[in-house]
């Protein structure tokens, strides 16, 4: 029996956050649970589905653009639990607009949550992680930072971003013990993946383009997530995976 593991899951209020924090409360982790203060008491109800399962888990509310308030939080993370095994980087925000118009506060925005963010939470806790000379990150990026839409270059870039800086951090902490491994998903029916299912028209055309025939669910992101936060992928660092039905072959 695998002895007891522990893990930081961020934006896990709602959607493939939430489904991801489930998924691991079910495979016998302790979670944390991290999103912004005013979502405490949604994410505090996935926590307390989580507790029902036996498994201990815990709320940690901080913006995760916010060096001060994710020192803070990886204070209380291994304060409350002791040691992290794995850290899931899933927090991030959509603001569709095209280029030519966007705002820059905009751009700042959505570089400062999806891709400064993944870089404060990682500092925060590399430092436990090395000390045990042990960890799994898994970012979620996005097929979007592959391919992308319109109305989504800046949120692309954020994606993009993201998936630079884990294949160099892979780099930097695989002698440590750590690896470091993205996920890519797809079209997910979420309050962030409505933005594109809004139009039927477009959300036939995006269900017509994956190989499975259909848009994902939250709970098909979290298998993928459970993989790398594992030692069955214990050779595998610097990898992006697609989850995404079949729509990017590469
Ligand atoms: P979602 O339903 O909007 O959930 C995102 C979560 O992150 C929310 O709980 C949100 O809180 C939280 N969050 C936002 N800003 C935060 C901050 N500064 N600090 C801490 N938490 C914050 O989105 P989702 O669809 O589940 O997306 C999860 C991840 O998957 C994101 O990184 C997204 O880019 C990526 N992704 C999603 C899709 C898709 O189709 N859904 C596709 C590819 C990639 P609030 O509730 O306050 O906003």
């Amino acid at each position: 029996m695998q002895a007891k593991r522990t893990v930081l899951v961020t934006g896990a209020s709602r959607g493939i956050g939430a489904a991801i924090a489930l998924d691991l409360g079910r495979r016998g982790y302790d979670v944390g649970l991290n999103d912004i203060a005013a979502q405490r008491a949604q994410t505090e109800g996935v926590a307390q589905q989580i507790r029902a399962m036996g498994q201990e888990a815990e709320v940690f509310c901080a913006d995760v653009s916010d060096k001060s308030a994710c020192a803070a939080m990886a204070k209380a993370f291994l304060d409350r639990f002791g040691q992290i095994d794995a850290l899931v980087n899933n927090a991030g925000i959509l603001i569709a607009g095209a280029v030519e118009g966007l705002p820059e506060e905009h751009w700042d925005r959505v570089m400062d949550i999806n891709a400064k963010g993944s870089f404060l939470v990682i500092q925060a806790f590399l430092p436990a992680m090395k000390a045990r000379s042990y960890g799994r990150i898994v970012n979620i990026a996005s097929i979007g930072g592959k391919h992308g839409a319109p109305e989504q270059a800046h949120y692309s870039a954020s994606k993009a971003a993201v998936m630079g800086f884990s294949r160099v951090l892979a780099q930097e902490v695989g002698p440590l013990g750590i690896t470091v491994n993205c996920i890519c998903p797809g079209i997910i029916l979420t309050d962030m993946g409505r933005v594109n299912l809004e139009d039927p028209a477009v959300r036939e055309a995006w269900q017509a383009k994956t190989a499975l025939a259909r848009i994902g669910a939250p709970e098909d992101v979290a298998g993928p997530v459970a993989f790398f936060c594992s030692d069955d992928s214990h050779f595998v660092t610097g990898q992006t995976l697609n989850v995404d039905g079949g729509i990017v072959f590469s």
